[in-house]
This record gives C-alpha cells, structure tokens and sequence, in this order.
C-alpha cells in the first residue's frame, strides 16, 4: 500500500515506549492521516453506492467496502496507539511549538486529540473481535429481515431480529462499561456527553409544552391549508431553485455537488468535499426544496471545519445532535421562517408562476409550516417532530431495561402514538416499522434528532444576541453573517471541544429546551390563532 502520509518505518521503529513525547505525536498524527484518507474513500465508495452504482455491481462493491473497513479497523486498533496514548497522556511537556497557533491553542488541540484518539482506541479496542463479527452477521440478517417485514407490514418476521438487537446491544454496552444505565454507553456513541437523565429531563420540558400545543392547534386553530405546496412542480425547476437557495446560504458548490437518491444525506469526503443529495416528488414541493436546505445545512458545517484539521481525528464533526443542529437551523429556523421568504418567494413565484402566481405569501409561509399529527417521522412538521423522537427513545429505553417485551412492542408503539399525537397506526410498516435505526442496531441515536432541534434554536438566539440586524439580513437574502458567525462558533472547531463545551462557549448556556419551546409557542400559536402558551393546561 502506498500511503503518502504514513511515516512510520516499521522496519526500524523502536517501542513507541522508548521515543520523546514528540516523536509520539507526529507518529500518532501521521498513523490517524492515513486512517483518514482511508476513511474519507470508504466514503466516496459509498457516496457511490448509494448515487449511482449500476445494480449488477452490489456484490462486489459490498466486497470493496469490507475490506476497506477490515484495513480501517486494523490500523484504528493497532497496538503502537496505545502505547502513543500512554506516553502522551503521562507527558505534559510534548513539544509543539511547531505549530503556528498560539500556545494555548496548541495545548487545547493536543488535550482535545489526546481525549478524542484516546476515545476511539478504547471503543475499537474494548469490544472483543468475536462479537464484532456476530453483531455485523446479525445486523446484515436484521436489516433484510426488517426490509421484508416492512414491506409485507408484518412485525413478527423483524420480531426475533429485534430481540438479537436488543442482546447484542446491551453485550455492546457492557464492553464499552457505563455506571447508570446500558442506555447511557450506547447514545454517548452519538452525544459525547450526553446521558439518559439528561435526555430524560428535556424530553419531559418539551413534551409538557408540546402535547398541549398540538391539541390547542388541533382543537381551536384555524384551518391551514397546504394545498400550495400540493401541486405539479417539475423537478428541473425544483432542483434549480434549491441549488439556488443552497448557494445563497453559503454551500459550497466549488467544494460540493448535489444529486439525487432515494433517502437523502450528507456526506463529506474532507472539508474539500462535502457532498449532498435529495428526493424529488413531482406533486409535493416540500420534500426536495426543504431536504436540500438540510443537507446543505449538514455540509455547510463540515465545510466550514479548520483545515488545521486536515486528516486528523479533529477534523470531523463533534456529535449526530450538533450535526442535525446545524441541518435545523438552516431548513427551519431560516427556511421555514417568514422573513426568508419575504427575500425567497418572489422567485420561487417566478420560477412557478402557474403554480403559485396567485398564491400569497401569506398562504404560502402558512402552507410550509401546516402543523397535522401524522404516522411518520421523516413527513412530520416542527410541532410534532419531536413527539416521534420521543416515543422511539421511550421504548427502545423500556426494550433495554426488560420492562418492555419486543413482542409487546407494536401495541405500546400505537399506544403511545395515540396518547402524544392523536393518530393509530392502521399497521405495522406506518407504524414501528417505519424507522431503519434498530434493524442496523443503532439504539441510543433517535435523541440527537430532538437534540439538534433544541441546540438549533439556543445556536439561533445566540447569533442573533451577536448580531443585531441578523433577522433583517435574512429578510434580505444576506446570511454571510449568520454562516460566519456559525463557522466562528460551531464549525471551524471540528472536534475540538465535547459537545456541551460547544455549547456552553457559543450560547453561554448548558442544553436548555426552554428556548426551543418558547420558539414553537410564538411561531405556531400566531399563525393558528390560538392563544397562551400551554403552561396553563
Ligand atoms: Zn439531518
């Protein structure tokens, strides 16, 4: 293999026990650089997969990307990190004044490196090869399993599957070791730092706010209609104008591209490289043009990382809940926003003048923001979007502590659909077998959605505490100063500080739901005439 980065010399290398501090560092970095550039092509062979691989070519891409992660896994758990990690973490005088950062930087960066190599090593290295193997068998089996069971909306075909995840799952807790509770080492996969009483405490804040918001909208609001964005709109159009919109807020297209698949993403080959992709449904405007503006919101942040990062574990994004904050942000608290559209809907009426000439933006900021209790996530408005995460992390909580059995699980999954939305599933495949997360053994991730969105609004309020024409820029089509502010306080650092540090530093606030709640009291309540803001109910 040649590999341009990797200076180690394996011939002639002594322990790592026997070098300088500094030796081990420039050793450890070169070693993570070629795991990197592995990592980062492992990635365009799945842009690919997903993008444009012809279907005879399924196997043996499948192949491709096994080896590639054998290769990745191999170096990631290599012995020699280990013995880096020990000599650095006991070294407080490694040498870096190489760097061109100021002092203090440059330590904050070797701790943050120390913390997140040491983080990744322990992970790769704590779980034994065996039952890596059995959990990768038993994925693939569970994934098929589920798409079948999906589709033929039959739940006992995923149910034994279900029950594997579930054992294998809490095994892969007990190798990572937690001190509370199994649920607590298997989401901090997603959310360094974060917890299940934590999650538990602002899932309660934002249920307590949002049940009664629904039911107020429900009961007492006045009828929206969303029959502006339920039209014919060819997507060459679609497509133009969500380029358009992307480009406006600042991704990149010298450093990106967009194109089509069936479930959309974002995906970053280095901040060179930041890719996204999106669905386009002739008869529904929303899906495209608001995926887009997700997606770009996605790469915007892996766009924006320091390239002091470049092939180094810092440069990738810190969590899956500062990710979707960022995605958020930019889909709903800009795109879904009236003063955006006061800029935007002018051109979007030029770009179907046929379909919305006679459609007022009054009508039409109403139509993108129609709040109605509904089956499926991925379909589901700000108002209720949470409600959904909430009943997946209750019961994949209840599946893990035993409370809950899986055979019992699609009849608590309607139960609880009843009781927060209002709506019953007619059947299993619109009901809990909507969600791919559990068929490929992620548990522990559903609550970095609702993360994001509350991290969303508090990263919000924060720019515009910073920015005081902030909300007229956007009026006016101008968001430089909202990404820049993004880059400064999110996105240039990478994974420089944990998550809540993150936070903390850009809003001077821990997690707090209390802004996000307040955002969906003022926005929903004004534009469904209804009055109060659920504390009373
Ligand atoms: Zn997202």
């Amino acid at each position: 293999m040649t590999t341009s980065g990797d200076t180690q010399n394996p011939k002639d290398a002594p322990k790592a026990g026997l070098k300088s501090a500094e030796d081990a560092l420039s050793e450890l970095k070169a070693h993570q650089a070629v795991v990197s550039d592995l990592s980062q092509a492992q990635a365009v062979l799945s842009w690919d997969e997903n993008v444009y691989l012809p279907a005879g070519a399924a196997a043996a891409r499948g192949q491709q990307l096994a080896t590639l992660s054998k290769v990745i896994h191999e170096r990631a758990t290599d012995p020699r990190i280990g013995e880096w990690l020990e000599l650095l973490e006991s070294s407080n005088a490694a040498d870096t004044k190489a760097d061109t950062d100021t002092k203090a930087d440059t330590d904050t960066d070797k701790t943050a490196l120390l913390r997140e190599t040491r983080r990744g090593f322990d992970h790769a290295t704590k779980l034994p090869g065996e039952f890596v193997e059995t959990f990768t068998r038993a994925r693939s089996a569970a994934q098929s399993a589920w798409v079948g069971a999906r589709a033929a909306s039959d739940f006992s075909q995923f149910a034994p599957h279900l029950e594997k995840m579930v054992e294998l799952n809490l095994r892969h807790a007990d190798f990572l070791g937690f001190e509370l509770h199994p649920y607590d080492a298997l989401h901090d996969l997603y959310e360094p730092g974060s917890s299940t009483d934590k999650v538990r405490a602002v899932f309660a804040e934002l249920r307590d706010a949002t049940v009664p918001l629904v039911r107020d909208i429900a009961e007492r609001g006045r009828d929206v209609s969303d029959a502006p964005v339920r039209q014919t709109f060819p997507e060459a159009e679609q497509e133009a104008f969500g380029v358009r919109m992307a480009a406006a807020f600042g991704y990149d297209f010298e450093h990106g591209r967009l194109d089509r698949t069936v479930h959309p993403f974002a995906t970053s080959f280095s901040k060179y490289d930041v890719r996204i992709t999106t669905r386009y449904e002739p008869g529904f405007l929303n899906p495209a043009l608001f995926g887009t503006l997700h997606e770009a919101g996605h790469a915007m942040y892996e766009q924006g990382i320091s390239s002091d990062y470049d092939r180094s574990v810092l440069g990738q994004a810190v969590s899956l809940g500062i990710h979707e904050s960022q995605s958020r942000l930019w889909e709903n608290l800009v795109g879904r926003s009236r003063g955006f559209w006061r800029w935007a809907y002018p051109q979007l009426q030029e770009t179907f003048p046929e379909q919305l000439g006679g459609v007022s933006q009054d009508d039409f900021y109403a139509a993108v923001n129609k709040v109605e209790p509904s089956l499926i996530r991925v379909e589901a408005d700000e108002v209720t979007y949470n409600l959904h995460v909430m009943v997946r992390f209750e019961l994949e909580l209840a599946l893990l502590e035993g409370a809950l059995k899986v055979s019992e699980l699609p009849e608590a999954w309607n139960a609880k659909y009843k009781e927060y939305l209002g709506v019953v599933p007619p059947n299993d495949a619109e009901g809990c077998l909507q969600d791919i997360h559990w068929s490929i053994g992620m548990m522990g991730y559903f609550p970095t959605y609702t993360l994001g969105n509350i991290m969303s609004v508090q990263l919000f309020e924060a720019a515009k505490a910073a920015q005081p024409t902030l909300e007229t820029d956007l009026e006016q089509g101008r968001f430089d100063g909202l990404l820049g502010w993004l880059r400064e306080n999110v996105h240039e650092h990478g994974s420089r500080y944990q998550p809540t540090e993150l936070l903390k530093r850009a809003t001077g606030s821990d997690l707090d739901a209390g802004p996000y709640v307040a955002y969906l009291n003022k926005k929903f309540r004004a534009l469904y005439g209804v009055e109060g803001d659920g504390a009373d109910k």
